[in-house]
């Protein structure tokens, strides 16, 4: 029977890829929860929310639907802002050096996590994020913890927005991902960190094939 998968870990691990392709594999529904706080993020960013003051917050979720559809135009489930598609602008430096702020409000996380909980209550589904195995579904039947040297996470990431036509400096992407994680590691409400009952798999020396058939295979268990 269908189960629900939870994969956690260090920002730039492949955590997204993978969950892709083994949501594929097992015929599952594949969420991106880090797709959602960056929606947030970018809708934050437009309306120039001030993070310090709740009233603005509050008034800013408020105004905010961020969701996941299918793009008429290449059939992929894309990020979705108020009807917009951001799956682009989420990507973003600009996003993605903020985004680790916006993520540490108490009430952009109960907004969301309620959210996620809503879209994975069919099981069948594979989620990925920082909180998924503790606090969105402490009770997933597989949680997987993943994790990768910050070097070759920085040359996978730089390769991947190589892919799509962009340089970034190698060492503004190592920044990136290391600033986040430690915001991500220490921050107040549901800090990133390993379900006690997760498997740990680090990627660094890994094909991404096999961390699929890894993670396809555990959950055939
Ligand atoms: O997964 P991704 O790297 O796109 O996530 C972007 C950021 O969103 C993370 O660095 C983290 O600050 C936040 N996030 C979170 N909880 C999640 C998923 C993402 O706080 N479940």
């Amino acid at each position: 029977s269908k189960i629900v998968i939870a994969i956690d870990g260090f920002s730039g691990c492949g955590k997204s890829s993978t969950a892709k392709a083994v949501a594929k594999a097992l015929g599952y529904t594949y969420i991106d929860s880090g797709a959602m706080y960056r929606a947030a993020t970018l809708h934050f960013l437009n309306n120039r929310t001030v993070l310090t003051n709740p009233k603005d917050v509050e008034k800013s979720l408020g105004s905010m639907e961020v969701g996941f559809q299918i793009n008429p135009n290449n059939g992929k489930q894309e990020a979705y802002l108020n009807g917009l598609n951001v799956e682009d602008e989420i990507r973003t430096m600009r996003v993605s050096d903020y985004v680790s702020e916006v993520s540490k409000i108490k009430e952009v996380r109960q907004e969301l996590v309620s959210q996620q909980q809503k879209l994975g209550k069919k099981k069948g589904v594979v989620m990925d994020g920082r909180d998924i195995g503790t606090v969105v579904f402490p009770d997933a039947e597989l949680k997987v913890f993943m994790t990768a040297d910050l070097s070759i996470r920085a040359e996978r990431r730089q390769k991947e927005i190589l892919e799509k036509g962009d340089l970034v400096e190698i060492q503004k992407i190592i920044d990136n991902l290391d600033e986040r994680d430690k915001t991500d590691s220490s921050r107040k409400e549901s800090p990133l960190k390993k379900a006690e009952d997760a498997v740990e798999i680090d990627t660094s020396f890994l094909e991404f094939e096999d961390q699929v058939d890894r993670i396809v295979s555990l959950a055939k268990e």
